[in-house]
């Protein structure tokens, strides 16, 4: 059986900043197992391939979720990256770190070194912005974070003005000082490619002989002796394999693998596990519970002037868009079709933003998967206007199907399932509409085609959400931090309560869901979970 120091389990967003900063001295073996394959596919360095990974079962778990019935019974398509770099390999790229009072809630729920204060250093320091360095950038760190204000879809300016015609500001930089306003999204791509966590974290490490990197490898089963972690059982090319780790096992397999995996080796709510006949290492409540998303809801419009539906529609205008980014990396192929973004209070009597705005000059149905590829998006000219509250308090969880590793678990997102959420989402639909009414967006709206005119009383609005509003792919907490064992599952330095030589280290263990999109915080998380792996490797205490 081979033996090293540490295993992480999951190259994700978060595995991949562990991987190299736990390699970095050399002092230290690790082995990262990865359940997809390599992240050398065109699809997924040029940013457009977005569309093209969303339903690629090669690359992404694809999950559906239960019937949601504040959906309308619909089932969610939980799409998830299965490649080096997870989800960040198939993101839409959009960096946005969250609000100051995000973090500041994380500490004040019990989670000591988690205020914006403490996590502001290692946003600084996993990012390499054209904004910094300043007090609240940074530079010269592993990813590169791109202004691409100059390079996107003209109208991105009318998005803008009407943003500025319903009192916002237009914010040079929504991840500086103040996260209010309109703006233009900040992207991580490194000179027109995609910057993941796999490019810019895992492949500098990857010639370090002490790291090993497996892919295709399936952790099925974590090894307990007693209450202690002693490593990792996975399925690789149809064979079993087991690994010794001598100092920890971190858990690193996002907010739907992490509690599956963790249940399915004995780690979660007893009467669960005992249903199916697992047997218990640690009976640990909250695990697959506490889950939050962002629930978004877009709103599309014909357009009287050409939008990116002119350039990556009609076969002659893809041609040249692709010749053009072949020559250059520049033009629609290298950005995140959400162009436009930004943070805004839905009632002026708020404290805080409790709204993120999208705006993607280009128009498509999003359909099942098999049905539509998000490549082909509408014949004519049109865009998308969204809004998405920050703040969800329903809360949905995760279960086990199945012992077999091999059976995607449960999910259970359990949407709009509180008034707040309701009339939040109502606010949201608002919002949308007063934009769309702005001088500056009238100008250039032909018509409204989703949900459409006939659309407007408040039944209608609701029932229209039922029937359309979407995940915006940020499940996070369903192994949350937070200081009693009964209610979350690791406490403030990561570690798996009532359990020695486990953490889970990925977006499982945000305490809430963040204001705004989740790659940049599960970065920040894992840096500094790397340094917690590391100050107690010098103590030996892990
Ligand atoms: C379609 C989509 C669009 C998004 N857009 C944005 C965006 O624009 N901006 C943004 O900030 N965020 C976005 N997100 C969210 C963001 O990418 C995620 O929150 C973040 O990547 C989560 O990181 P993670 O490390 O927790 O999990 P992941 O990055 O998902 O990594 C988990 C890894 O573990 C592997 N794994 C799982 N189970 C096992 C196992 N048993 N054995 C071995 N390996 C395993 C997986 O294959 C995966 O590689 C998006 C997500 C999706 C899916």
């Amino acid at each position: 059986m081979s033996e090293f120091d540490f295993i992480v389990v999951g190259a994700g967003s978060a595995g991949c900043v562990l991987a190299n900063r736990l390699t970095a001295s050399g002092r230290h073996s690790v082995l990262l197992l990865e359940a997809g394959g390599s992240d050398q596919r065109f699809w997924l360095k040029a940013p457009i391939g977005y569309g093209m990974s969303f339903y690629n079962p090669k690359v992404n778990w694809m999950y559906r979720t239960e019937p949601d019935p504040g959906l309308g019974g619909r089932q969610g398509y939980w799409p998830r990256g299965k490649v080096l770099g997870g989800s960040s390999s198939i993101n839409a790229m959009v960096f946005i770190r969250g609000q100051q009072r995000d973090f500041d809630d994380w500490a004040a729920l019990g989670n000591p070194g988690w205020g914006w204060s403490d996590v502001l250093p290692y946003f600084k320091k996993l990012e390499d912005s054209p904004h910094g360095p300043s007090q609240t950038r940074g530079t010269g760190g592993p990813l590169r974070v791109s202004d691409v204000s100059a390079q996107v879809h003209p109208l991105c300016e009318a998005y803008l003005r009407a943003g500025e015609q319903i009192g916002l500001v237009r914010n040079p930089d929504i991840n500086g000082a103040s996260n209010e306003g309109v703006a233009i999204n900040q992207i991580t791509t490194r000179k027109g490619l995609r910057a993941s966590a796999s490019s810019a974290y895992l492949r500098p490490a990857r010639r370090r002989p002490n790291l090993r990197v497996e892919t295709g490898a399936l952790a099925t089963r974590l090894c307990f002796d007693g209450l202690r972690a002693t490593g990792v059982e996975y399925l690789q090319h149809g064979q079993r394999h087991s690994s010794r780790a001598r100092c920890e096992v971190i858990v690193a397999a996002g907010a739907i693998n992490t509690p599956q995996l963790l249940q399915l080796s004995g780690v979660g709510p007893a009467h669960a596990l005992a249903a199916l006949q697992l047997p218990v290492v640690l009976d640990s409540p909250a695990v697959g519970q506490h889950l939050q998303d962002h629930l978004c809801i877009d709103y599309m419009y014909r357009s009287r002037v050409p939008t990116l539906n002119n350039e990556l529609g009609p076969w002659p205008a893809k041609l040249w868009a692709g010749l053009k980014y072949l020559a250059t990396r520049r033009g629609p192929l290298a950005l995140s079709v959400n162009q436009g973004g930004g943070f805004c209070r839905s009632r002026e009597d708020l404290a805080h933003p409790d709204m993120q705005l999208y705006f993607s000059p280009l128009s498509y149905l999003r359909a099942v998967p098999g049905k539509r590829e998000l490549t082909a998006p509408d014949a004519f000219p049109g865009f998308a206007l969204s809004a998405q509250p920050c703040r969800p308090d329903s809360r949905g969880h995760l279960a086990l199907r199945s012992p077999d590793p091999l059976q995607p678990p449960r999910i259970v997102p359990n949407s709009l399932a509180t008034e707040h959420d309701r009339n939040a989402m109502f606010a949201a639909a608002s919002l949308v509409r007063r934009l769309a009414a702005t001088p500056a967006l009238q100008a250039v709206i032909a018509e409204e085609l989703r949900p459409g005119p006939a659309v407007q009383s408040h039944a209608e609005v609701m029932d229209d959400i039922a029937r359309r509003a979407s995940t915006v792919f940020h499940p996070v907490s369903t192994c949350r931090m937070g200081p009693d064992p009964r209610q979350a599952v690791v406490d403030a330095q990561l570690r798996v309560h009532g359990l020695q030589g486990l953490r889970v280290i990925d977006a499982s263990v945000f305490p809430t869901l963040t204001s705004g999109n989740t790659n940049a915080p599960t970065l920040m998380l894992a840096e500094k979970g790397a340094d917690l792996v590391l100050a107690a490797s010098r103590t030996h205490a892990p």
